[in-house]
């Protein structure tokens, strides 16, 4: 009687064993390969890492949810992992809302000022205010000096750089780093108050914060931090944490991979340009070929409008 009326008023009158049944699919998922990697720091940058703390739910739970107005949990594995490429490539995205992932992530200010910029996020970062900052400064790897790109006025150029320069802009930068860091540490000692005291530091300074995000959310951080247009030093956090979502929700992120990740959008007039170049017969018969299950297939004529 306890156990019922914890679950809830319409389940009171079930029998004992049914409500157990409730309680077992509903309850608490563990994901072993999430398990494995908890609380462990996966290395990124020089100075930065990412760290998963916690996660609710997995593949399970997106489809628990989505199944929940049938009242069926999970089934078979080729079952689940059907339902859950149909939800995300249908954009059916609240079951994956249910998925949620605690970090504690540390990386430098410039990156966090790009990380927090995705809004759907919760975060506790560390304070400035209250506490003496390390000393701990972002210094590229030499490899990652990179020059300004030519046609892109936000990006760097992929060509090599002379590895002189290269030692003499990481030189430059550590100098400033170790002049700026003497500085606040002089005011710190003369009792300056350590909000005022850190107003001069600089933004490759490490920070560190608890980002708590669902998945559905963090498929879209992922989708443009892992872009090859987004900035080398969040892509490689993007990169970590996509590993990371991985051992959480494996047949998820499969999908994100498959329909989100390496997927295309296509505008009216770039559409119109493939259809009006392509070889319909062609098509057909390799379509007709292709491992692409029936709805599938459905779904790509219907898309081309074929
Ligand atoms: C390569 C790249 C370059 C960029 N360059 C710049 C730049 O030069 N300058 C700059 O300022 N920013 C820049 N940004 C940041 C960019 O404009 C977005 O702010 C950032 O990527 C977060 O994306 P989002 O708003 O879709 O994500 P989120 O904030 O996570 O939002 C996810 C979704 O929720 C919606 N949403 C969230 N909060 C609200 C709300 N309060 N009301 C309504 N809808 C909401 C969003 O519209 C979005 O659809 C850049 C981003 C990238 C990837």
């Amino acid at each position: 009687m306890e156990l019922s009326s914890r679950v809830g008023t319409h389940t009171a009158f079930l029998p004992q064993i049914k409500i157990s049944c409730i309680l077992k699919i509903m309850a608490h998922i563990k994901v072993k390969t999430a398990e494995d990697i908890l609380d462990k720091s996966f290395e990124v940058l020089d100075k930065g890492f990412v760290r998963l703390v916690d996660y609710m739910g997995g593949d399970a739970r997106i489809v628990q949810a989505a199944r929940v107005s049938y009242g069926e949990g999970t089934k078979t594995v080729r079952e689940d992992k059907a339902l859950i490429d149909y939800l995300l490539r249908n954009k059916h995205t609240s079951p994956f809302e249910q998925v949620i992932f605690t970090f504690h992530v540390k990386m430098p200010i410039f990156v966090a000022r790009q990380w927090i910029r995705h809004r759907t996020a919760r975060l506790n970062e560390i304070s400035g205010r209250y506490s003496v900052m390390n000393d701990e400064f972002y210094l590229p790897n030499p490899n990652e000096v990179r020059t300004q790109s030519k046609n892109n006025k936000q990006g760097s150029s992929s060509e090599d750089i002379d590895p002189e320069l290269a030692m003499k802009v990481i030189e430059a930068l550590k100098q400033e780093q170790t002049s700026l860091y003497t500085n606040y540490k002089g005011l710190i000692a003369n009792n300056i108050a350590r909000e005022l005291a850190r107003i001069n530091l600089p933004l490759s300074l490490y920070t560190e914060m608890y980002w708590q995000i669902d998945l559905h959310n963090l498929f879209h951080f992922l989708k443009l931090r892992m872009d090859s247009h987004a900035q080398y030093e969040i892509r490689v956090y993007g990169e970590v944490m996509a590993e990371i979502v991985k051992a959480v929700s494996p047949l998820a992120y499969q999908a994100f991979e498959e329909h989100i990740l390496n997927g295309q959008r296509f505008s009216e007039d770039e559409l119109e340009l493939i259809l009006a170049s392509l070889d319909k017969d062609k098509f057909l018969a390799n379509l007709r070929k292709s491992e692409l299950r029936k709805t599938r297939r459905q779904e790509l004529l219907a898309k081309l409008d074929l």
